[in-house]
This record gives structure tokens, sequence and C-alpha cells, in this order.
């Protein structure tokens, strides 16, 4: 049934600014076919027959469009159990017993323990586990994230009984207590996610998404989504159980096959519906800041032994980018310290349309003005991250004064003409948007960053940084032409909110609540 939402304060598009009262949405199309007057709807819903929904003055923004975000790794955040402040081994595995019983995923895990806090005083073991789940595999990890325990379940999925590291903690026997360290977590983390089943994933990324519309989000870049990742994806769409839109950056890493195969079968950029679209392929030049593993063209302030590295060589880089554009498949690729935007720059330039592909770069955190250059020039666009502002509140002591004119540009992308788009990095940051936009709008100047003042001139307006994160991420992911706004003719992805963003003080923007989410005209949260 056609529906009319009237008496709103409706904003159609942020750039230009457009208001109307009321729109009409087509339930065949999703579409919106009327934006203008309260009585006009009414004239409109009377000849096409339809419901009237009342706003009662309430403010309506187009659905947010989180342009990066790890769908499959957020639902897996989402199903874990959280230990924090648990006081003893018997309460961890009191906990962990109850929440077995409802958990639907094969693997148990939970976070947040920490064995200073236990009356006991020492690591939990496998044996402590397995005494309350011993069919099921069970990772528990520590709230430093670099310890985890594991029952001797996991222990025979993961393999690491015969592992010969220092980081698998053994009694006096040399028996394998389940308590692993460091590089032993991170192979028991791939071996988890290679384990995974199909059902596994799409319970993940049903809870993900489901958040996100939670969160006013309607569309959501899935980025590194891996091939089982894919196939929940597409069983999804099928069954019709998908919560949100979704667009798929395949993997990169693990995926010269997914290339070929799409470029042997001509599926391209944009391939699927308007629910689920193949976009392109994803790959990391470099690694993070707080690691110092993030690729810098200066050595770290506060480790100068260090530049950080590579994860992929420019020889690789180039020829995967060659690959993906000629299947004309869309790249992104992560780049966070200059360095690896460099490579990313070189990788890029070789190509004759880059624009037209509007081939990527992920977070760009240190960028200098020349690259910002260069991105307008060739039409590179960017998927940035404003919440890396206040997270990363130790960046004036990491990268030095220098570098740190370089940190999460806003104004200067902005100016420069540069095509970006707003992204959560979820699980990485919350998923909130109202976060996103705060951080770009204040810099972290309420919370005392150290750099929230020299980096100020790089704040974006309220306007601005709405914009982005609807139009703007639209753009980037090739679909302005359906999403990121309100107008007649597009889908009709809206969000209704307990505050006008356009009316408040920028310190209020973290609060803003979103009280309902529409997909194609149709309420998707809260779900009846
Ligand atoms: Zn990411």
């Amino acid at each position: 049934m056609p529906l009319a939402f009237v008496n709103g304060n409706i904003y159609v598009s942020f750039k230009p600014l457009k208001k109307v009262e009321a729109l009409v949405v087509d339930d065949y199309s999703g579409r919106v076919v009327y934006a203008g007057s309260s009585a006009g709807a009414k004239r409109v819903i009377e000849a096409l027959g339809g419901e009237v929904v009342d706003l009662n003055g309430k403010s309506v923004l187009p659905g947010f469009v989180d342009s990066h975000a790890h769908l499959d790794q957020l639902g897996m955040k989402l199903n874990m159990v959280d230990f924090h402040g648990v006081k003893s081994v018997e309460e961890l595995k009191q906990r962990l017993l109850e929440y077995s019983r409802r958990a639907e995923t094969l693997w148990i895990m939970g976070f947040g323990w920490d064995q200073e806090l236990f009356e006991e005083k020492r690591f939990p073991t496998r044996w402590d586990l397995d005494e309350v789940v011993s069919r099921r595999p069970v990772i528990l990890v520590r709230v430093c994230m670099h310890v985890a325990v594991l029952n001797s379940r996991a222990i025979e999925i993961a393999g690491v009984e015969n592992l010969d590291s220092p980081n698998v903690l053994r009694d006096a026997r040399g028996v394998a207590t389940g308590v692993v360290r460091e590089e032993v977590l991170e192979y028991v983390n791939k071996k988890i996610v290679e384990s995974l089943s199909v059902e596994d994933y799409k319970k993940y990324i049903v809870d993900a998404a489901r958040h996100m519309a939670s969160q006013g989000v309607t569309t959501v870049g899935f980025v590194s989504c891996s091939i089982n990742a894919l196939k929940a994806l597409t069983e999804l769409w099928a069954e019709k159980r998908l919560p949100i839109r979704v667009r798929v950056y395949i993997d990169g890493a693990a995926s010269w096959d997914a290339v070929e195969a799409l470029e042997r079968v001509g599926l391209r950029t944009g391939f699927g519906d308007d629910f689920l679209r193949i976009m392109g392929i994803k790959v990391y030049a470099d690694g993070s800041l707080g690691a110092r593993t993030a690729w810098l063209s200066k050595p770290y302030a506060d480790d100068p032994t260090t530049c950080g590295r590579p994860c992929i060589d420019l020889r690789d880089l180039k020829a995967l980018v060659r690959k993906v554009h000629r299947a004309r498949l869309q790249m992104s690729v992560h780049g966070i310290g200059d360095r690896a935007i460099d490579m990313v720059l070189d990788a890029y330039r070789e190509i004759g349309d880059v624009g037209r592909a509007r081939h990527r770069v992920e977070h760009a955190s240190v960028v200098r003005e020349d690259q910002v250059r260069e991105f307008a020039k060739l039409g590179i666009v960017a998927s940035v991250h404003p919440q890396f502002i206040t997270s990363d509140w130790w960046a004036k002591q990491r990268l030095g004064s220098e570098m740190l004119k370089w940190v999460c540009p806003g104004r200067t992308l902005v100016e420069s003409g540069v095509a970006i788009g707003f992204g959560s990095d979820s699980p990485v940051e919350t998923p909130n948007p109202w976060l996103s936009i705060y951080s770009a709008v204040t810099r972290g100047v309420f919370e005392g960053v150290p750099h929230a003042k020299e980096t100020e001139s790089e704040s974006i307006s309220v306007l601005e940084a709405l914009y982005i994160y609807t139009y703007g991420s639209a753009y980037i992911m090739h679909e302005e032409v359906n999403l990121g706004a309100l107008e007649v003719g597009k889908l009709a992805d809206f969000i209704v909110v307990d505050r006008d963003p356009l009316a408040i003080e920028p310190r209020e923007l973290k609060n803003v609540r979103v009280l309902e989410t529409y997909i194609s005209g149709k309420r998707v949260w809260p779900w009846s």
C-alpha cells in the first residue's frame, strides 16, 4: 500500500539543503513519488489509495550509508559474552553455562575477563571450561585482548596442542592448559574464521545488519567480505532476510580466484539488485597507527626505529589493481600512513580512468596535502572514519607535530573537491553514525584530545557531515542515483530522529537518537 508521511521536518537533501513536510512512497518500487507539502501528499494518497502516517513534526533524514564496515566481525562481536567484572572462575563458568544454552553459533566466544579480579587469582583453564561446555568450541579472550583461554574442543579444532611456542601455556606434564597468547591467539582467530559455517555467517550478518538498522544505517559497504560470508549474503538475499542493503567488497588477500571468476562471467561493479550488490575487491596496503604498523614517510615520533611497513608489495598491488580495473570492478585499498597512500597512488596513477571506476582509498588517516590534490585530480574517492580522530587521541605523541597536521583531515578533503564518504569501520569503532558526525564536527575538543586544538581547522560543519554520511557515501559506492537523498525517484530509505540535528549544539550531536528506520518506505526498526 502506498504511504504518505506528513507533518514532518523532512530533509530531502543536504547539498543543496532542501526540506519538505511530506513524502509519498510507492510500495511497488519502494521509491519516493512525491516530496512536498502535507496537503499535496494527502491529495496524492487520495488518488493512489493508501495510508497516511503522521510524523507529528519529527525530523526525518535520508538513511545513513556506512561505506566501510566489517559486517561479519560486528556480528561476531555482538554474539560475544561480556565477562568484564567477573569475580571468580566459578562465576565465569556459571555465565558461560547460561550463555551456552542460548548461543546459536558453533563457536562460543567471550571477552573481558581478568584473572587479577578473580578470588582464585589464577588463569582459567581448558578443564574449567570443559566442565560446563565440552562439545562446542569455546574461546574467552582476556580484557587486554592479547591472551585467551580455550576449552579442549577449541584446542582440537585450532590444532593448538602441538604448536611449538612459549605462547601456548603448559602444565607440569607439558599439556596445554588452554591459555594462549599473542601470535598463537592470532593463529587461533584465523582458525576460527576458517571453521565457521555459512549458517554461522548468516547469523552474524543478520545480527550485525539489524544492529546497524537500529543505528539508522540503511546501506552498508561490507569490506573484506570472505567467500563464505558472500555465500551467506546470497542465501540471505534469496530468503529475503537481509535487514539492510549491502554492498560487497570481497577480501582480496585470498581472492585472486574471485577476481578471475568474476571477470570470466562478466560480473562487474553494481551487479545485483537494490538489496545486494557486488562492488569490488578490498586489500590492505598497511596496518594501523595503534600498532605502529601504518606505513609513514617519516619515523614514528615515539619510536624512531620504525616507519611502519607495507603489507603488500608495489608490484603485486599494481598487478591486482590492473586486474580488478580490467574486470570492471571497484578497487578498495586500506591506506592509513602517507607512505602507504603514496604506494596506492602509484598503482592508481597507471590506470587511465580511475575517476570513472571510483577506485577507493580506505581511512586515509595520515594524508598529505599533495596527496589530497592528487586524489582530486585523478578522481580517487576516499572512505574516511572520523571516530579515529577521538579514538587515536595519542596521535600527537605518536606522530610528532609535523605529521600531526595531516591527521584525519576533514576541511582539506572537502575544500579540495575529493569525493568522500563516511564509515564506521565497525567493529573497530561503534556503528552509530552520530558519533562519527560528532567527531568530524568537534574533533575531540570536548574530550580534551591533545591534537584537538592543532587540527581544529579541519573541522567540518554538521551539514557537510550529514551530506558525506548520506550522499557522499552513496556516491563512492556508485549509488547516488538511488540513495543518499529523498528526492522523487530515489529509494525511500529514511530515519526518524528525536531532535533536529541542524538545530542543536554540536556537543549534543552524539546524543541524537534514531526512533525509526525505514527501507523502501517499510519500517525495519523497531521491528514488530
Ligand atoms: Zn576496516
